[in-house]
């Protein structure tokens, strides 16, 4: 048995069924659970000071391409709109392999930890020159985050009408056959499980109708989730329209791609009528705002889709189109649009935070995650409040309206993975030397 206590927290916003705030109050970690919250709490195994911090559940991204960490800022993709930006992109994954997939996932994991990230999903869907999805698996493992890593694909190149090079697509077959092989190597349902595997087809501009289905009767065969990316901007509807005669929501339901085991990225554009069927079949979205504006694909009706009861989580969506990979400031940024499209009262940031946490954890199919309560997974940010970003504030909301934007501590199954401000369970300067080494190489071409 092991223990960990950590201490006078100024407030633990717990994000459990009552939505409680704790002042002065106590979180005891027994074997990577949640063993008891409250003052004055005692063990006999190491204690953590939370004193001048506030105590949140670890925060869950449930949209990533952690592969492009690599490709930040590139020029002709800076100013571009989604089609554009992934036509200038595409040739320079394309020289990517199972070193560039490990090490960028790895730097991207490791920003991810530092913003309060406890839980990740990624969704990788090329396979270069050799990559594979356990790559970035050993990646996450590596530094202890708790992962659903999704085996994403494209099969449908430019010489079939598709979107990308016919270098980055594969056969349907083996892209049916490679997503039942890594189910079987890593996926866990458990509870408290560090790893599940779910599949994620790249979007309906890049695969097949019948992949779709394909994928979606061997996720229920399976009982794997189903991601993919939906009603992004206008380009995407209008694809939709004139390639399938049917808006992006009619598509996925036609397709099996509704219910409470389907999570989709973006969202943008649905309509009313769409809002309602994810809200009528608990399909999740995975919001990603700042994606959203640098891409200028516009601001998703978030408000609507939490008043009409569609689970909504936050993603951070890959870093060539973000570019930065921080959570909590991307909950910031969905207060922020919110209140940009229906007024200063449209959200909270305690409504931020909770989509952050609890709404994240839920999208993913993951109700041992994202509150901090007995029984559920010690996955914890500890943010502290004493420094210049939150100096003078009232109350914890500033974490959102003011700051800070990097975690002090944080846990993920009860074991400290960010302490003091730092990555412990990697060699940060090593990875940060390799990033910077495979970058130079991909500019050089
Ligand atoms: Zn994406």
């Amino acid at each position: 048995m092991s223990e960990i206590l950590l201490k006078h927290a100024d407030c633990i916003l717990t994000m459990d069924g009552e939505r409680r705030e704790l002042s002065g109050a106590d979180i005891l970690i027994r074997d990577g659970v949640i063993a008891a919250i409250g003052p004055g709490l005692v063990s006999d195994g190491p204690a953590v000071s939370a004193k001048g911090c506030v105590v949140t559940p670890g925060l869950v991204n449930t949209h990533h391409h952690l592969y492009q960490s690599l490709t930040r800022a590139v020029p002709g993709g800076q100013d571009a709109l989604l089609f554009g930006w992934l036509q200038t992109l595409y040739p320079i994954w394309a020289r990517f392999g199972p070193e560039e997939m490990y090490v960028s996932a790895l730097t991207g994991l490791a920003e991810l930890a530092l913003s309060g990230c406890t839980l990740t999903s990624d969704h990788l869907y090329l396979y270069p020159n050799g990559a594979r999805l356990d790559d970035t698996i050993a990646a996450a493992a590596a530094i202890g985050m708790r992962f659903h890593p999704t085996r994403g694909a494209m099969s449908i190149g430019e010489s079939d009408g598709g979107l990308p090079p016919d270098a980055l697509v594969e056969r349907e077959a083996a892209i049916l056959k490679d997503s039942i092989r890594v189910i079987d190597a890593f996926h866990d349902p458990s509870e408290g499980s560090m790893c599940r595997v779910g599949l994620a087809p790249c979007s309906p501009f890049s695969v097949s109708r019948d992949l779709m289905r394909d994928a979606a009767l061997l996720a229920r065969d399976k009982g794997v989730m189903l991601h993919t990316h939906l009603a992004e901007n206008d380009e995407d509807i209008a694809y939709s329209q004139a390639k399938f005669g049917c808006r992006p929501g009619q598509y996925a339901e036609d397709l099996g791609w509704t219910g409470p085991d389907v999570w989709h990225a973006h969202c943008v554009k649905l309509d009313t009528s769409e809002i309602n069927l994810f809200a009528r079949t608990r399909t999740g979205v995975a919001h990603c705002p700042c994606s959203n504006c640098r891409l200028g694909s516009g601001i998703a009706p978030v408000r609507a889709m939490r008043d009409a009861g569609v689970p909504v989580g936050l993603g951070v969506d890959g870093s060539a189109s973000n570019d930065a990979g921080n959570l909590v400031a991307e909950a910031r940024q969905t207060m922020l649009l919110q209140r940009v499209a229906n007024g200063a009262d449209a959200m909270s940031a305690r409504e931020a935070l909770e989509i952050a946490t609890r709404g994240g954890a839920d999208v993913l199919g993951r109700p041992d995650c994202g509150r901090l309560e007995p029984g559920k997974r010690a996955d914890i940010a500890v943010w502290d409040v004493t420094g210049i970003d939150s100096a003078g504030s009232w109350d914890p909301a500033a974490l959102l309206l003011a700051g800070p934007t990097r975690v002090k501590h944080l846990f993920v199954e009860g074991r400290q993975v960010v302490a003091d401000g730092c990555v412990t369970t990697i060699d940060m300067a090593r990875v940060l030397s390799d990033q910077s080494r495979l970058v130079r190489k991909l500019i050089a071409g």
